[in-house]
């Protein structure tokens, strides 16, 4: 099993080059290779005031095709875009930007606009971050009984941002729209006081910004904990900065890491989130994920369905058929969530479960490991199982594939089909006068 000291092959030590972030001061200078004009880049540069903007060398030089953007969708997956807020904000910021007003003015203005996002949809500050002895527990969200999300504090960033990100607000460095921990004891001790939890999912941001010698700082306590079946961490950096599992500096020590939760009893899964075949092209990442692989680990894809970078079956079915051939498991199409630019980004339920389904029917039975559409909405994780109709109704067939209330999981539910609606709140119950999840009138 132990193969983390093979060295890499030449061709992918070639390019495991020194991780360089570009920010939003290097905007102007990266979007002039877009061929944009002046005034389209600087209603850029005012978007990237309001939603956070970072990218690296790996995804310039080596994902994007520059010959095609702005619509290249890694171009769209990492570069705002001037209608994804509303054209009267975007106006007010160029116009401070143009004047060279203040920073505390642009700041002002900016934040203004965030406040109209919905920075954390799904009830997600009020009521999935537990209390605990004299307190809450910062960091840890526990939504569903047997898993607990806990966000470290040194993982509040990505190697790049995703333009649809849902967790945006963790970026824009305003500390009452942040959730992240560093408690290690109390997190210890709050699962100990919850045995039924046996999952633990380091999320971010993306946890494996972090080194070797930070993230074993928070793994190796939880190795003590014998309820614990699986540790989970959710990432973009196999797409993002494979580099990280071949040729960073720590990449073997990583590795060993991971060996050690495998030899341990446990299941470690890597939730590693692909938006598009591009990102599996390299030979890094393909060398990435057969070290991953190697320790024992088991990688699981993920990614929500975005209109202009992945909203066409031959993506999926793509994107799907690669990561078996890979090894990996397809896992979940999420829907995009309410949140930061939805309006932008959201593909409506109907076109998001045609598109699920005609890449779902031509991959084999070991692709079909993949659910979805999925929203994670405040209730839970609901899956779009199809457009029916049923006794003369066109309807959406639903179901929880996660649930506050563990005893809905897996039971079908039914919604008014409406070709327009983008999320579940959008949508009115079918042959009932309220939704399962919500509670009978007084
Ligand atoms: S990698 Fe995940 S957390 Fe990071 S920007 Fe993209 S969607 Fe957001």
């Amino acid at each position: 099993m132990t193969l983390v000291n093979d060295a890499a092959p030449p061709a992918v030590r070639s390019t495991g080059r020194k991780f360089r972030a570009f920010t939003a001061k290097h905007l102007d200078e990266l979007t002039a290779r877009a061929r944009l004009s002046p005034d389209e880049r600087l209603a850029i540069r005012a978007v990237a005031t309001v939603l956070p903007f970072r990218t690296n060398s790996y995804v310039v030089d080596e994902l994007i095709d520059w010959s095609a953007a702005p619509d290249d969708p890694i171009y769209r997956l990492v570069f705002p875009q001037e209608d994804m807020l509303p054209a009267a904000d975007v106006a007010r910021i160029v116009d401070l930007l143009r004047r060279d007003a203040p920073k505390a003015e642009i700041d002002a203005a900016a934040n203004a606009v965030r406040v109209k996002l919905n920075p954390h949809p799904a009830g997600q500050m009020q009521l999935n971050i537990p209390s605990f002895g004299d307190g809450t527990l910062p960091g840890v969200q526990h939504k569903y009984r047997e898993t607990v999300l806990f966000f470290p504090k040194q993982g509040q960033t990505c190697h790049a941002y995703c333009t649809y990100c849902f967790r945006w607000a963790q970026f824009v460095g305003e500390p009452s729209l942040k959730m992240a921990g560093d408690d290690t004891t109390r997190l210890y001790d709050y699962l100990v006081s919850h045995p039924a939890v046996t999952s633990v999912l380091f999320t971010g941001g993306d946890p494996m910004i972090m080194g070797e010698s930070v993230l074993r700082r928070y793994i190796d306590p939880l190795l003590d904990l014998d309820q614990l079946e699986s540790i989970r961490i959710g990432t973009k950096s196999l797409a993002y900065w494979p580099q990280k599992f071949v040729t960073d500096p720590d990449a073997d020590d990583m590795l060993r890491l991971f060996e050690r939760v495998v030899a341990s009893g446990r299941n470690l899964a890597f939730m590693a989130h692909f938006s598009h075949p591009r990102e599996m092209e390299s030979p890094l990442v393909r060398e990435a994920v057969r070290r991953i692989r190697d320790t024992g680990a088991v990688i699981r894809t993920q990614a929500p369905l975005i209109r202009s970078i992945n909203d066409d079956p031959a993506v999926w079915e793509s994107m799907w058929r690669q990561q078996v051939r890979m090894g990996m498991i397809p896992y979940y199409m999420f829907v995009e969530r309410d949140t930061g630019p939805q309006d932008y980004f959201a593909v409506p339920l109907g076109h998001a479960y045609e598109v699920f389904r005609d890449a779902y029917k031509n991959v084999s039975g070991l692709a079909r490991t993949v659910r979805g559409p999925s929203m994670s909405a405040t209730p839970g994780k609901v899956c779009v199982d199809g457009v029916v109709e049923l006794f003369g109704e066109k309807v959406f067939a639903l179901r929880f594939l996660q649930c506050r209330d563990a005893d809905l999981v897996n039971r079908p539910f039914y919604a008014k089909y409406d070709p327009e609606a983008v999320w579940l709140d959008g949508l009115r119950p079918a042959f009932a006068d309220r939704f399962p999840f919500e509670p009978a009138p007084e």
